[in-house]
């Protein structure tokens, strides 16, 4: 069994539609692929009438967080989540939140951008999220296209980074709180690319500890941005704290050099995150 837990489609992130993320999974020999768009659920019911035969489709999502302490600045955590129930109020609404967040912020990035000069519109952007849900990457691809930059990663690295003067934040969820509506809707909470600190700032193994207090079920231990040593510290710490392990590619169509399948999750732990899963269920044959 393939099982790769962590992918975007174009109804966020990645490049690719539901329809052509499935068909790609299945051509790379997953059997099982979880659909974990950034804080939306809208390719969820696509993903279940395009699925191809023999390839189950696991619903998911990535909330985009926060780790707030009392002596640090807040540190940016991604959260994922698998198998809760959509309809949920208090996390549908706490979603659509994110969502404006997100919107308003890629707007004002985009017009300090303008501003200053360089030849990229809002309007463009908004047409090229096509009702979706908007990123930073989408303004890279935007910055790449007008030849501003000559790479996703590039725009990543200078004007869209965090240290850019063109940055805005965006006000994400106390990961605490989000860890609680994920159980709250009857869903699995796993912290995504823990020690990623290609993304920034990265939290200790105490707000771990503080984050499975609050419910996390989760660990995501084979990413492709988590070094050997990093997979070790990560999986030894799960079992200290008695949580699941998986592995996905975080892939992203085009938007990333990562292939999809490139980490995967163990049947085992695959198993034990579907008996933690209450509020929906895997879509298979
Ligand atoms: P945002 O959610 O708008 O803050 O943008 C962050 C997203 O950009 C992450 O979810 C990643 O998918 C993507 N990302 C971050 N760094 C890079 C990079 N160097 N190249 C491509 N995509 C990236
Ligand atoms: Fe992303
Ligand atoms: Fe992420
Ligand atoms: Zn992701």
């Amino acid at each position: 069994m393939r099982i790769d837990l962590h992918t975007h489609s174009s109804v966020s992130d990645g490049t690719e539609s539901p329809a052509d993320l499935l068909a790609t999974a299945q051509a790379a020999g997953l059997d099982v692929v979880a659909l974990t768009d950034h804080d939306t659920t809208a390719g969820w019911s696509i993903a279940e009438a395009v699925r191809p035969r023999g390839l189950t489709v696991v619903p998911g999502m990535e909330m985009s967080c926060r780790w707030y302490s009392d002596s640090d600045y807040p540190i940016s955590v991604h959260l994922l989540a698998y198998l809760f129930d959509p309809t949920h109020p208090a996390f549908a609404a706490e979603r659509a939140r994110l969502r404006d967040e997100r919107l308003e912020r890629a707007e004002r990035i985009v017009l300090r951008l303008e501003a200053e000069g360089y030849p990229i519109r809002w309007d463009s952007i908004v047409e090229r999220v096509d009702g979706g849900v908007v990123g930073r990457p989408h303004i890279a691809r935007a910055l790449v296209e007008a030849g501003v930059v000559d790479s996703v990663d590039h725009a990543f690295a200078t004007l869209l980074h965090p240290r850019s003067p063109y940055y805005v934040t965006k006000i994400d969820t106390d990961v605490r709180e989000g860890i609680g509506l994920v159980r709250a809707a009857g869903g699995v909470p796993v912290f995504a690319h823990g020690l990623a600190t290609k993304r920034g700032r990265t939290v200790g193994d105490d707000a771990i500890a503080a984050m499975t207090d609050a419910g996390l079920l989760g660990l995501e231990v084979d990413h492709p941005d988590h070094s050997a040593e990093q997979r070790e510290h990560l999986r030894d710490l799960a079992g200290r704290l008695g949580l699941i392990t998986t592995g996905s590619s975080d892939y992203h169509g085009t938007n990333k050099t990562t292939s999809i399948g490139v980490c995967t999750t163990d049947p085992e732990q695959y198993e034990a995150l579907l008996s933690a899963g209450t509020g929906s269920v895997p879509f298979g044959d």
